[in-house]
């Protein structure tokens, strides 16, 4: 739980960000329990089993157009062929005849295939004269069909357990006729923000107080995942009041998250509070915005105590919580980190030593894409974060960017 830190090259030694989250990551197991919701419920939730299609899906060789079934073999290589049409085909209404030598069968898009038959003309290149139709050169044998089992093959894996289901999850197992499945419980989720100039919204502010936005950030975020909140409010820092607080959540939550009052010096009554509640490591991270994190277990749950500042409480968030959440919510294999190299429209300097998650905007050049700053960057400016669309991830040893460099974004879209 305590992995090695590296030297950063002053003589300080801060937890690199990939060692953290590879220790949180390693430290937890999906939580047990599981319920059957119908398939609507399923929205967002966590196969906890794989899913089989029971048949195939599409269930049998259907037409991809509307136009003649016919026979590739009937065909001449040059000119037209002349066929009798011998029946219609509809959408969930078969020509029950068969496609003999010579013969076609109109068809309708969705329609099965009539026996004999192994190709489809789409309309537009034939001809129709009366009970004739004349078919150019030229098809492709097994043109314009959907396959039995194309889809899905029956007796397959169609959804693997650890799936989180999205519309196209939800529509792909309503097309196997699936009315219920079987998914992870929702995962508990505690929040508490700390910190005597905290006030929660509805009273006036007191002197150097301010508001509580961290737990409406939190909020957002896991309302998002699909996580059960049990919102415990301001805690002030009173070494008995965080007790009861996190003695209580320990009870109720399988995960506790907290925000402010891991830093230095505020740390120091929270951590012989927790060497005495549960195992918690306070980690001095590679990382700007959210240097301080805690993480460990009180009792049976998972604590991450995030720093206080808005935006390092949702860059700690993105960056080490949410994959464990989801890890913990059952999700397998975890989503990977969407990030892409784009040309840098700002430049400045930076300390070597940190990983720095910015803040940007990707703009549409005309000679390509690239991201500008979004306004002030500021650890306690949640602003923006509301107007960037990504973060700018400058690695440790980078010291300074140029206009024109190409500096790594991860987009918010999927992450967010
Ligand atoms: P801390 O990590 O407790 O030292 O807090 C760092 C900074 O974040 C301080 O300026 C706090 O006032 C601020 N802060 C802490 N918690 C919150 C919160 N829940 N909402 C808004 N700001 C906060
Ligand atoms: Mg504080």
């Amino acid at each position: 739980m305590t992995p090695s830190s590296a030297d950063t090259g002053n003589g300080r030694s801060f937890l690199p960000v990939d060692a953290a989250r590879a220790a949180i990551l390693d430290s937890l197991q999906p939580i047990t329990g599981w319920e059957r919701v119908a398939v609507r419920g399923a929205l967002g939730r966590v196969l906890a089993a794989d899913i089989i299609a029971p048949y195939n899906v599409p269930a049998h060789d259907n037409s991809a157009m509307d136009g003649y079934a016919v026979r590739a073999q009937d065909l001449a290589a040059e000119g037209e062929t002349a066929l009798a049409v011998v029946g219609t085909a509809f959408a969930g209404r078969p020509f029950s005849g068969i496609v003999g030598a010579g013969q076609a069968a109109r068809i309708m898009t969705g329609a099965s295939i009539p026996q004999g038959a192994d190709t489809v003309v789409v309309q537009e290149v034939v001809r129709r004269d009366g009970e004739q139709v004349f078919v150019p050169a030229g098809q492709q044998q097994g043109q314009n069909l959907r396959r039995a089992g194309e889809d899905l093959a029956e007796g397959g894996v169609a959804l693997a357990a650890g799936s989180r289901c999205g519309p196209a999850e939800l529509g792909l197992i309503a097309s196997l006729g699936i009315a219920e499945v079987v998914v992870h419980r929702r995962l508990r989720v505690a929040i508490l923000s700390t910190g005597d100039e905290i006030a929660s919204i509805g009273r006036p502010l007191g002197p150097g107080e301010v508001y509580d936005s961290n737990r409406y950030t939190l909020f957002g975020a896991l309302s998002r995942l699909g996580c059960e909140l049990i919102d415990m409010g301001v805690v002030p820092d009173r070494p008995e009041a965080l007790e009861t607080a996190f003695r209580e959540a320990a009870r109720a939550a399988d995960v506790i998250i907290t925000s402010g009052g891991v830093s230095v010096g505020e740390a120091d009554f929270i951590r012989e509070m927790m060497a005495r509640l549960g195992e918690v490591a306070f980690w001095k991270l590679a990382i700007k915005p959210g240097r301080p994190m805690a993480f460990g277990r009180i009792g049976d749950a998972v604590l991450f105590g995030l720093p206080g500042n808005p935006v390092a409480v949702m860059v700690t968030f993105y960056q080490f919580v949410q994959d464990a959440l989801l890890k913990l919510m059952g999700v397998n294999p975890l989503p990977p980190a969407e990030r892409f190299p784009v040309r840098a429209g700002f430049a400045l300097r930076k300390q070597r030593g940190r990983v720095e998650y910015l803040r940007g905007r990707l703009q549409r050049g005309a000679d390509g894409p690239t991201v500008t700053l979004a306004g002030a960057q500021g650890s306690g400016v949640l602003r923006s974060m509301s107007e960037a669309d990504c973060f700018i991830v400058l690695p440790e040893d980078c010291t300074a960017v140029q206009a024109g460099d190409t500096v790594c974004v991860q987009p918010f879209h999927g992450l967010v």
